[in-house]
């Protein structure tokens, strides 16, 4: 077994570095729940900006983000429209309806992103006519950059034509920005502009950023102040927090240029991967961080694949029939080319 395993099962595999440990160790903190941690605060007005929004919130998780923004957004028997390979219908354990009783109306798409006509003909579907018997649609999601299509991107225009559509038929925007920064480094458009196009946005320190845990939900003013409410009645407000956010606070100050890199490795690994018989590639040119390949080719499931990758000392993951690499700041360009290696003595196994 080889001493270190290479870890591209996901962005969210990254351990503090040295220098980001000595921020949160030395972090000024007070009570978070009372709004006096100035760790916290310096964090949220941070983002703020970044973000170009009036308020935030601190939260744990992404999935948190998520949830209270849908709880804000929302009432019971609303109806919330996503696409239909998202996080928030995919992978957050039933929680929206768990914690928001809304019904989720998907949309269709080959690669995570719609248009404005997608937009029309959900609602269409659902019956904008003014009748008792309809459900309400209320929210329009985005997530950006749509993880399960591989990292793919909402350019501006994009967002801006589908948000603006949801908003002439009087929906509420929210967007997913788990990997915002991602889309930012791709397109080169800030991530005000982006979050401009929608009502709430948060971003992760979790994803590719090197931080421990945290993410930032921002909106209005108005919006956060209720927001504020379910955050503490999910669970979320929290003590002195100050010694996390620390840690997102460096994420954001030391972490945000390099991102280009990871989406560099990414190209690089999945020219490698187009070179190799019997691997198909989901997405041949990666956008961001990450691709997705089929290993049927191999006379491999993806779980035996990764298991005998695991051996040859790299981890990925295997999801929803295909095998999934993510890059972020713990994997080199060296380390992609072992990867690579490694792949490549897999296939002349067969
Ligand atoms: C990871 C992820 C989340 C959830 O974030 P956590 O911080 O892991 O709770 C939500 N949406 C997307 C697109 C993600 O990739």
């Amino acid at each position: 077994m080889p001493d270190r395993i290479i870890p591209l099962s996901s962005d969210t595999e990254t351990t503090p570095s040295e220098e980001m440990r000595q921020a949160m160790a030395q972090a000024p903190v007070g009570d978070e729940q009372k709004g006096a941690d100035p760790s916290v605060n310096a964090l949220l007005e941070r983002t703020c900006e970044i973000l170009g929004k009036e308020s935030a919130l601190f939260l744990p998780s992404g999935v948190m983000c998520n949830a209270v923004a849908l709880k804000t957004h929302t009432r019971p028997g609303d109806v919330v429209i996503a696409e239909h390979m998202t996080h928030i219908i995919r992978s957050e354990a039933g929680g929206a309806g768990i914690c928001s009783g809304i019904l989720l109306e998907p949309v269709v798409t080959p690669n995570g992103i719609f248009s404005a006509d997608d937009v029309d003909q959900t609602l269409a579907r659902i019956s904008t006519a003014p009748v008792p018997y309809a459900p309400p649609a209320r929210l329009l999601c985005f997530e950006q950059t749509h993880n399960f299509s591989g990292g793919t991107v909402w350019e501006y225009d994009q967002l801006q034509g589908a948000a603006d559509r949801g908003r002439e038929l009087g929906l509420a925007t929210h967007m997913d920005g788990a990997r915002l920064f991602n889309a930012v480094a791709a397109t080169g458009v800030s991530a005000a502009r982006f979050s401009a196009c929608v009502d709430s946005v948060w971003v992760d320190f979790t994803k590719g950023l090197g931080a421990p845990l945290g993410a930032v939900l921002a909106g209005s003013r108005e919006f956060i102040a209720e927001a504020r409410r379910y955050k503490h009645a999910f669970g979320g407000a929290m003590r002195q927090a100050g010694i996390v956010a620390a840690g997102c606070l460096w994420a954001l100050e030391h972490h945000l240029e390099r991102i280009e890199q990871d989406h560099a490795h990414a190209r690089l690994l999945s020219a490698g991967l187009g070179a190799i018989d019997g691997i198909g590639l989901l997405n041949p040119e990666p956008r961001t961080n990450i691709v997705f390949f089929d290993v049927s080719g191999l006379g491999l499931s993806p779980k035996r694949f990764t298991a005998l990758l695991k051996d040859h000392g790299v981890e990925m993951s295997s999801i929803g029939g295909l095998v999934r690499a993510v890059t972020h700041l713990d994997v080199s360009r060296s380390d992609i080319h072992t990867a690579l290696e490694a792949i490549q003595q897999l296939a002349c196994r067969k």
